[in-house]
């Protein structure tokens, strides 16, 4: 075999690691798409359901390309306007109209079901240019589909060990399915920093590198590839220099990570005496044993969504009581967070039949959709309060815009606790009901939130995406997404000091919490309670272990009075420059194999 051409992806690093190994790509083949039949009188609907989705996506990949074009290379652009042809392709669009109607079947299964008829086809002509076709074939009908439904990957474990899974985009649901002692590491074209995926790929502590554009079109299962999780490089078949150079990088991680061990059983105080509480975020039961390993001191922030999602049923009340019980019980009397469902937005949960909408994150997501389904968030709490049985509960609600929503669903939780009680059941010793605060509207109103709730917790995911309107799934404005942009800061310490004058406890559960020096400004704006995926807690603890609190509360003083997110990540770097011992050099020295400008 000859020598094979060396490509080089610069994205964006989401999970930490450097991995060498396979590449695994997940064929869009494997996807499946649910299965409806029609009655003969809703087949026209369902025509008409198809075109409109048709239209959505044609209006999205002329943005794209748009955006391409003005913004990176028009070049690159071209791939969007074959798109732009493909969809009004009369043999896709005809035999899918065709198929609806004959075979009395929903138009996205029966639309993946023409793709894969039409792909096989073009596979079978042996011929490169055709089999590119194919790709570009499968990833417009996945965006068509993405306004019908949505598609499910079975192919979970059939992945050969160390495998580094490349694909388009990986939803939670593809995600939770993949077995994590398969995944060595992750590389797709989609996904912005705060995506469900980048914080599934940190909790299984898998590598991960996102926002690539093209690596499917590149790699193909069996390439050789390199992995850089904290420089968000990925390889195609890399040379010797870099191979040598990035095996040097795993080991330097493995040792900084050894080297973080001793911070596990250490206090988070900085040197004059300022403690800060070190919660966990979970998503899985299984998860546990990190929390306890890493040194956490209760459980910030339990994801319980991630129960609801991949699977096709609701979990029964006696499933969820057995895994909340198991959580509580490795616990043992430290603080459990139980935030309650939040699907919707890029978390899909096919048990929960919604309506497809075309703003989902602003849409009925989280505690709307509860709130919508009182029984779905009754059948939540339930188990919850026998679970956590002479106990104290803490429940957090996510997603509030407004005080009625909090008095409705505490309402709910009283009838729920009524259940419970009216079966006999022994209750929870104390009942804690705080709401998170991710919604621009909400931080506006913490004095009011904090006056009727029992604690807070700041979900700087979601308060970054909804104060700044950056979709934080969506490369394309990945750059916007600043959590230093003055604005966030204003709003955190707003929060901050409502719970403070209330004497309520206030905590932050987002991404900012797991970043060191992000972490420092927390800490600056006055926030003593920090919970973050498990891996995150050694560092940040070193970290705080090596601050005096008047240092931070000047940096985060001054970082509120900045006017653009860039000059408040300039004085960060300023700040912490000599606490890193100047730029990482590892950065400067990957640079030479960054492809020419
Ligand atoms: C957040 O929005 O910051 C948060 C912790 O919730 P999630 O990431 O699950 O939306
Ligand atoms: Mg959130």
């Amino acid at each position: 075999m000859g020598k094979r051409r060396t490509f080089f992806f610069d994205g964006l690093g989401v999970s930490g690691g450097v991995v060498l190994g396979p590449a695994y790509v997940l064929e869009q083949l494997g996807y499946e798409a649910e299965s409806r039949t029609l009655d003969p009188e809703e087949v026209e609907a369902e025509i008409e359901r198809f075109h409109r989705a048709i239209e959505l996506a044609t209006e999205e990949v002329r943005e794209l390309g748009r955006m391409v074009a003005e913004r990176l290379d028009p070049q690159q652009a071209a791939i969007f306007d074959a798109h732009v042809t493909l969809l009004s392709d009369p043999l896709l669009i005809n035999r899918t109209e065709e198929r609806i109607r004959n075979d009395l079947r929903n138009a996205e299964f029966v639309l993946w079901n023409v793709t894969r008829d039409i792909g096989s086809q073009l596979q079978a002509l042996g011929d490169a240019y055709f089999s590119e076709r194919t790709h570009d074939l499968y990833d417009v009908s996945r965006r068509v589909i993405k306004f019908l439904g949505q598609l499910r990957h079975p192919e979970g474990d059939t992945l050969p060990a160390g495998s580094i899974v490349v694909a388009n985009d990986l939803g939670p649901s593809d995600t939770a399915q993949l077995r994590r002692d398969k995944v060595a590491a992750f590389a797709t074209n989609a996904g912005g920093p705060a995506s469900h995926t980048a914080i599934m790929a940190k909790a299984l502590q898998i590598p991960a590198v996102v926002g690539l554009d093209f690596v499917t079109h590149y790699v193909r299962t069996g390439d050789f590839l390199i992995v850089d999780g904290s420089l968000g490089h990925v390889i195609l078949n890399p040379n010797e220099e870099q191979i040598l150079f990035y095996r040097e990088r795993a080991e330097e991680w493995r040792r900084t990570r050894e080297g973080l061990e001793e911070f596990r059983t250490l206090a988070a105080e900085t040197i004059d005496g300022t403690r800060v509480a070190m919660e966990a975020n979970i998503e899985f039961a299984s998860e546990l044993d990190l929390v306890l390993n890493q040194g956490a001191e209760g459980i910030g922030l339990f994801r319980t969504e991630y129960f609801f999602i991949d699977r096709k049923t609701l979990p029964s009340e006696s499933e969820q009581e057995e895994a909340y019980t198991m959580v509580m019980t490795a616990m043992d009397g430290r603080p459990v967070v139980f935030r309650t469902l939040d699907v919707g937005g890029d978390k899909i949960a096919s048990s929960i039949p919604t309506p497809p909408e075309a703003n989902p994150f602003l849409g009925l997501r989280a505690l709307r959709l509860s709130l919508a389904y009182p029984e779905l968030f009754r059948r939540q709490i339930r188990p919850m309060v026998r679970a956590a049985r002479s106990r104290e509960l803490k429940i957090l609600l996510p997603m509030v815009s407004c005080l009625e929503e909090v008095w409705e669903a505490r309402r709910l939780i009283d009838e729920a606790v009524a259940d419970v009680e009216a079966e006999g059941d022994g209750l929870p010793e104390r009942l804690l009901v705080g709401a998170m605060i991710e919604i621009p509207a909400a931080a506006l109103q913490a004095e009011v939130l904090a006056a009727e709730l029992d604690f807070l917790s700041i979900g700087t995911n979601d308060l970054v995406q909804y104060t700044l309107a950056v979709d934080r799934v969506n490369k394309l404005v990945g750059h916007l997404y600043q959590q230093v942009h003055p604005a966030v800061l204003q709003l955190i310490r707003r929060v901050v000091r409502a719970a403070d004058e209330r004497g309520i406890p206030v905590s932050v559960c987002g991404e900012m919490a797991s970043d060191p020096v992000l972490a420092m400004v927390l800490v600056g704006l006055g926030v003593r309670s920090l919970s973050m995926s498990p891996q995150f807690i050694p560092p940040v603890k070193k970290l705080i272990r090596s601050m005096e609190l008047p240092a931070l509360e000047e940096l985060a003083e001054r970082l509120l009075h900045l006017n653009t997110p860039t000059e408040a990540r300039s004085a960060l770097e300023e700040a912490f420059r000599e606490k890193r011992g100047g730029p990482l050099p590892a950065i400067e020295k990957a640079r030479r194999f960054l492809p020419e400008a």
